[in-house]
């Protein structure tokens, strides 16, 4: 079935209207018409080929909220009408060790992301929530528990597991002292999300005009990273750093405050290369990860745990029409603290 959806064929051109396929759905699938989805700086990295493999014509975004409209008949968790959500995924072999673990994002036959992944069904490649609607195997969607503000929801669904799954890795609560670089739409997912956890959360940030939300989104201290002072006075020995800076930027200092085997994590993915000092993280032991998503079993997980606590995203809605421009918002950190699409915008 053809749907319309936004996207660009070319990594200059502007993101623009233009129609899909969607498979026929099939007996384990699930068909989703789609209320919210979040704008992701991954969308904006895809779309622009910062990453050096990006299939064209490109349509992003993997923070979907929707609504069930058809079901396959096999398909035994979700039910028309449902609220349910799509992340990053929509498929993986599923019988490799990586699946096996709830890792589906490290399925070693290649997991299959919302946009850019190989589609098996139709042949090309996967188009994301930039678009009406989607079909998807149910083991790859998600039950909504929150019973309102959904398109607060929908950025949980790439920023909020991509930050809830390292802060659960690394044992982050209470008595951890918890470093988060950049307020941005990861960025507040973790100060919200690390503090909701019990740890003691210190924001670094490049500005000033998001000191003030930092303290009321959980941290209790913040530090302007553009003051030598402010950095040179930071109290170090913190057990664990979320690093979610999308450019390019010094990872040193940061290190620099870890204390003895403390982790700092990156899941921020700058286009270029990043340089650490040995000396940054041979004294101390230090560690310097990486993490990516997390596994659908997490997601769920996360989704619930946020349900609980009454964790959504901090949004500002847009327009299908206004998606531009709020790329080049979020090029310049200007946004509070998330882009969603209205896809009724879509519609009309
Ligand atoms: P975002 O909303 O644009 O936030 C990024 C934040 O980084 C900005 O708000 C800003 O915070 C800070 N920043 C930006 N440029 C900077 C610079 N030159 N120096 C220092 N700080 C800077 O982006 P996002 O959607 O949160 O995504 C962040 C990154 O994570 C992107 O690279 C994205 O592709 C990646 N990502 C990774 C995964 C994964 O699984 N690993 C998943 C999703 C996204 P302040 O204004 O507070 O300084
Ligand atoms: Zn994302
Ligand atoms: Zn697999």
């Amino acid at each position: 079935m053809s749907i319309s959806a936004f996207g660009n064929a070319s990594p200059k051109e502007l993101l623009a209207p233009m129609t899909v396929d969607r498979r026929p759905v099939g007996a384990t699938d699930v068909q989703i018409d789609i209320l919210y989805c979040g704008v992701c700086h991954s969308d904006v990295h895809q779309a622009r080929n910062e990453w050096k493999n990006t299939l064209y014509p490109c349509v992003p975004g993997h923070e979907i909220v929707g609504t069930v409209v058809a079901v396959g008949n096999k398909v035994t968790k979700y039910q028309v009408d449902d609220i349910v959500g799509v992340g990053c995924l929509v498929d993986s072999c599923r019988t490799c060790e990586a699946c096996k673990d709830d890792e589906e994002q490290f399925c070693s036959n290649g997991a299959v992301f919302t946009y850019n992944g190989p589609d098996k069904h139709l042949g090309g490649h996967t188009f994301g929530g930039y678009s009406t609607g989607v079909v998807v195997d149910e083991e790859f969607v998600l039950k909504v528990r929150h019973t309102d503000n959904l398109a607060a929801v929908a950025p949980l669904l790439c920023a909020g597991i991509t930050t809830y799954s390292p802060l659960r890795r690394w044992g982050v609560g209470p008595g951890k002292r918890v470093g988060v670089i950049g307020l941005g739409g990861l960025g507040h997912m973790a100060v919200k999300l690390a503090s909701a956890m019990g740890a003691e959360v210190i924001l670094f940030t490049t500005s000033p005009s998001k000191v003030d939300d930092a303290k009321r989104l959980g941290a209790s201290d913040v530090l302007l990273s553009t003051d030598e002072e402010q950095m040179k006075k930071a109290k170090g020995g913190f057990d664990f750093i979320l690093d979610t800076v999308s450019a390019k930027h010094d990872v040193n200092p940061y290190l620099g405050l870890l204390g003895r085997h403390g982790t700092m994590v990156l899941v921020g993915v700058p286009e270029d290369p990043l340089s650490v000092a040995a000396f940054s993280i041979i004294f101390g032991a230090k560690n310097f990860a990486g993490s990516l998503i997390g596994g659908i079993k997490e997601t769920q997980e996360m989704l619930d745990f946020c349900a609980e606590h009454q964790i959504t995203s901090d949004v500002e809605m847009i327009e299908m029409g206004q998606v531009n421009e709020a790329y080049e918002r979020l090029l310049k950190s200007d946004v509070k603290y998330r882009f969603v699409v209205d896809m009724k915008s879509m519609k009309s």
